[in-house]
Parts: C-alpha cells; structure tokens; sequence
C-alpha cells in the first residue's frame, strides 16, 4: 500500500459512522424521530434497532431509576436519544420522583401504564404535574385483555377522557394503544384488540385531536399500525387532518429493526416484522412527503422542544 493509498483507506473508516447516519436517515426519504422506544440492557441493543430500522433518534421510555443506563447509551451515542420517566402512579412519592425525574433530564412523563382508571386520583395527579412541570404525559390506553387476566390500563378512554382534555387545558396528553386506536372509529364498543375493517367516520379520538389543542396521538405498536392500516382511504384524510398533531413511535421488540424475534400473540399477522418499519411503510404510502416528515420528524421537535 503506498501513502496515497494508506491515506484513503484512513479517510474511508473516518467516515464510515456518518455515512451509516445519514443512510439510516435517508432510507425513508426524512430523518425519523421514534417517540416511543423502550429503553433495553445494553447500549449496543438499543442503536442496533435504531439502525436497523433506519430511525435517527428516538425517545426512550424509562420506569424508575435508569441515569446510570442513560448515561452510558448517551456516550455511546451522542445525541441519538430524549427520555422519558415513569413511575408507580399508586405510590404515595410519585410526585416527588417524576419531579426529579425532570430536573435530571427528562422530557416527559411516560409511558404512564397501570392499572387505574383514567379520570381517577392517581392519574390526575400526574396530570397536574405535567402542567406544572411543562412537560407532555404518555399514556397507555387499554380496555381489552392480549391474555386472560392481563388486566387494563388508564380505563375509561372513550367514555370520560374528554371531560379531562377540558379540565386540563395545560396538560399535553399523548394518546396511545389499543383503546386510543380503536376508537377512530365511531362503531367500536371494546370488542377486539385490533379491530378491522373500514373506519366508521367520527369516532372519538378522531375528533377530540380535532376539538382539543392539548391532545396528540402517539402512532406506535400494533395499535397504531393496524388502526393506519385498515382503511386506506381514511388513513389518508386523518394522517392530512392531523398532521400537527400525530407522531411516529414504534413500541417494537424486535432485536435488529428487521422483525428478529417480534412476537404478539394477539397479531399473529406481525410476527416476525418489526412494528417501525410497518408503520412506517403505511404512512409513507399514505400520505405526502411533507406531512409524512412531520409526523416522523418535525411533530417531535416542536412537542420536546429539541432543535431539529
Ligand atoms: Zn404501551
Ligand atoms: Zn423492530
């Protein structure tokens, strides 16, 4: 090898983190933003979804204390990564750790899932909170059990979350799972986990992103996907509709960002796929370019406060 070749090949590694970077970036036309990413063991596992998936940089859902795990993805990573913190809403010191939660970093509450009712004491603490703190809840919506006695979550949704949209006007709510998504359409009564089929137009969520600034959808699981999915027709009004108000997140357990070991006993359509790049596909077929990087990018951005 002469210099000149020595010196391209050391250029050629240089380069080669950046050139990954911006392909993951531009495998789906836009940089992706995953608002709903579930922080894993080990740094390397984390990035190797994101780069599978071609995602830019997602936010990371933590329970309890997880700094010392942050900190170390963050070095491997830098600027990858926002985080959220969620905590036992039961306990009598939520407050207080949800509160330091923040002053270490934290953008917002989340993902809030336990098995209380959604206009009860618990969570509207948390609400109130959210308002004080200036920071957006995540919230996990469930009225039907995957498994027998799995148990619901933040129960009540369509029936009572409009009273709380009003009595919160401060809050920034981030709607998400089963009970969120089912209910864009108006003919949902708590059947089936994912329901099928053409959407009845004026369902509850549909129109409550329409009636209340303070409330967005977060897009992700099979929930998200499946409700995107269903009716093509509908998908492409309500992704225009709402195009402020939705935000990518993907809620996948697959190990490599191509659907390695994902597995939902309730939609034996998805195993093997990885939810990111589903839904991905559904929106960007579904929508222009424009609307299609707000919703997988900018959404994020403003919401978090994060320069782009
Ligand atoms: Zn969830
Ligand atoms: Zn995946």
């Amino acid at each position: 090898m002469n210099r000149r070749e020595f010196l391209e090949t050391v250029a050629a590694a240089a380069v080669v983190p950046t050139l990954a970077l911006q392909d993951a970036a531009h495998e789906w036309g836009s940089p992706v933003f995953d608002l709903h990413f579930h922080l894993r063991p080990q740094p390397a596992g984390n990035i190797a979804h994101l780069d599978g998936a071609g995602v830019t940089k997602a936010n990371l859902l933590t329970r309890g204390s997880a700094l010392d795990q942050l900190k170390a993805l963050q070095a491997t990573a830098p600027s990858r990564f926002t985080w959220f913190s969620s905590y036992d809403v039961t306990k009598s010191d939520a407050e207080q750790v949800l509160t330091q939660a923040v002053k270490s970093g934290a953008q917002g509450f989340g993902e809030m899932k336990f098995h209380v009712a959604a206009d009860g004491p618990e969570l509207r603490r948390m609400y109130a909170l959210a308002a004080d703190l200036r920071v957006p809840i995540l919230i996990h919506f469930q009225e039907v059990d995957h498994t027998p006695n799995e148990g619901t979550w933040s129960t009540g949704f369509a029936k009572t979350f409009a009273s709380i949209l009003k009595e919160y006007p401060m809050t920034t709510f981030i709607g998400h799972a089963d009970a969120f998504w089912a209910n864009v359409s108006a003919d949902y009564h708590n059947e089936a986990v994912y329901p099928a089929g053409p959407v009845k137009r004026g369902g509850v969520t549909d129109r409550w992103l329409g009636d209340y600034p303070n409330l967005f959808g977060d897009m992700s699981a099979v929930s998200g996907s499946n409700a995107m999915a269903r009716d093509p027709e509908f998908t492409t009004d309500f992704l225009k509709r709402h195009q402020d108000k939705l935000l990518f997140g993907s809620d996948c357990s697959c190990s490599d960002g191509h659907g390695a070991g994902y597995n939902n006993p309730a939609a034996p359509r998805m195993a093997g796929k990885c939810v990111a790049r589903e839904t991905l596909s559904v929106l960007k077929r579904s929508t222009s370019s424009v609307v299609f990087q707000k919703i997988v990018w900018g959404n994020a951005h403003t919401l978090l406060r994060i320069p782009e």
